[in-house]
């Protein structure tokens, strides 16, 4: 498959002399500090703004070629490096081989998107010959979707703490704790196992293996930066030996340089009284160890088990009692077993099937800050109707049916 780029006319190349050339920060509008990303949604407004498929201005094909000359520079590290240092664009510094068998070796064909974006435009707007379905527009919002996820990604990222001047939060830990009904009334106290990082015993944390010191890089000789020549280009690299730190360190063997170790930790939590399924506990700064910033929290979601009588709805108890016939037409003494003991209730004469007697204040806590207030525990009477009666209490029974009023 033969791949089109679109690439820069070679007069302007040839006819540009060094010296008058626009400055490429300048051709896409953004500071020379710039990051990478303004650096490509700069490109991007721009490149829609140009295209020759869409602005048919007779400068469009030019300036657009401009552009996209600027961003293949300035869109990768070391050509940008090589650029600030010596002033070269990409295609210069291939012709001077800058790159070549260097440490800057990678390709020179320049494809953010691949092949479907460039081969869409290649022929201009007359030859199309590696036109797309769905053409240019489409193609562009299929960009503008990368690079939206991109920047939502990094949001992302900028949420667990980058975007606090570089100090990073840990992780929160997330634990799940099954506790039983009753423990989830009275309250309780639990031990939590769980693996976390932690900071690295061995070290504490400085990565350095104990008893050695850090010593300065002696291949950049502490500058953090190497400098290689290349034709008449001198360029200035992030030094490989030392990563820029311009120090070297013998790395602690417990964690490998690392710093952090995983660690089973044990944390004692205590369960207030009232809590509920689905309630998440809190413990500040248990979760995972940062070296750049504060840890973590622990999270313990927690269920409680059922009861084999009795439910909960919130801070009220419900459970159901059997009554008799004749316990519902003359009334009596129930007892009732509520979380705080057994209760006895007096029950009127002439109580109906499932209605509700409330026992105020006999449920459970409620969760701080209301700790002190209890909900209710309401039983809901079940009246069972005998299946099979003995001859004598059919005919006491048949002795009531004859003095009871009848219903039609
Ligand atoms: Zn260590
Ligand atoms: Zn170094």
């Amino acid at each position: 498959m033969k791949k089109t780029y679109y690439y820069p006319s070679r007069s302007f190349r040839s006819s540009a002399p060094l010296n008058k050339k626009k400055d490429l920060y300048e051709t896409l509008g953004v500071a020379k500090g710039a990051t990478k990303d303004d650096i490509k949604k700069s490109y991007f407004k721009l490149a829609k703004q140009f295209h020759p498929d869409v602005n048919k201005t007779p400068e469009a094909k030019e300036k657009f070629a401009v552009i996209n000359e600027a961003y293949e520079t300035l869109s990768d590290d070391t050509k940008r490096q090589i650029y600030d240092a010596t002033g070269m664009d990409s295609n210069e510094q291939q012709q001077t081989g800058a790159g070549a068998g260097g440490p800057f070796s990678g390709g020179f064909g320049f494809n953010p998107f691949g092949e479907a974006f460039w081969g869409s435009f290649a022929g201009g707007s007359s030859g199309r010959k590696g036109a797309q379905p769905g053409g240019f527009e489409d193609l562009l919002k299929e960009f503008e979707q990368f690079f939206s996820m991109n920047e939502g990604a990094q949001k992302q990222a900028g949420r667990a703490g980058e975007a606090t001047g570089g100090r990073t939060k840990g992780k929160d830990v997330n634990v799940a704790l099954e506790i039983d009904f009753m423990e989830a009334i009275n309250g309780t106290q639990k031990t939590i196992q769980y693996a976390r990082t932690n900071k690295c015993g061995t070290c504490n944390g400085t990565k350095m293996k104990p008893g050695t010191s850090e010593s300065q890089c002696g291949l950049c000789g502490g500058t953090g930066f190497q400098t290689q020549q290349f034709g008449h280009a001198i360029i200035q690299s992030t030094c490989s030996g030392c990563a820029g730190l311009g120090k070297t360190y013998q790395a602690c063997i417990s964690c490998n340089g690392v710093g952090t170790q995983n660690q089973q930790s044990k944390e004692t939590v205590t369960i207030p009284k009232g809590v509920d399924s689905g309630v998440n506990l809190r413990m500040s700064k248990k979760g995972n160890f940062s070296l750049k910033g504060e840890p973590g929290d622990l999270l313990i979601k927690v269920t409680v088990k059922p009861h084999p009588t009795l439910q909960r709805e919130g801070s009220d108890i419900i459970s159901e009692k059997q009554v008799t016939l004749s316990q519902a037409a003359l009334g009596t003494t129930l007892k009732i077993e509520t979380i705080w003991g057994s209760q006895e209730v007096k029950l009127k004469p002439g109580v109906t099937h499932d209605e509700q007697i409330t026992l105020q204040g006999q449920g459970v806590n409620k969760l701080p800050p209301n700790q002190q207030q209890k909900g209710n525990h309401i039983v809901k009477l079940k009246i069972v109707v005998p299946k099979k009666l003995t001859d004598a209490q059919r005919q006491a029974l048949e002795a009531y049916a004859r003095l009871e009023d009848k219903l039609e």
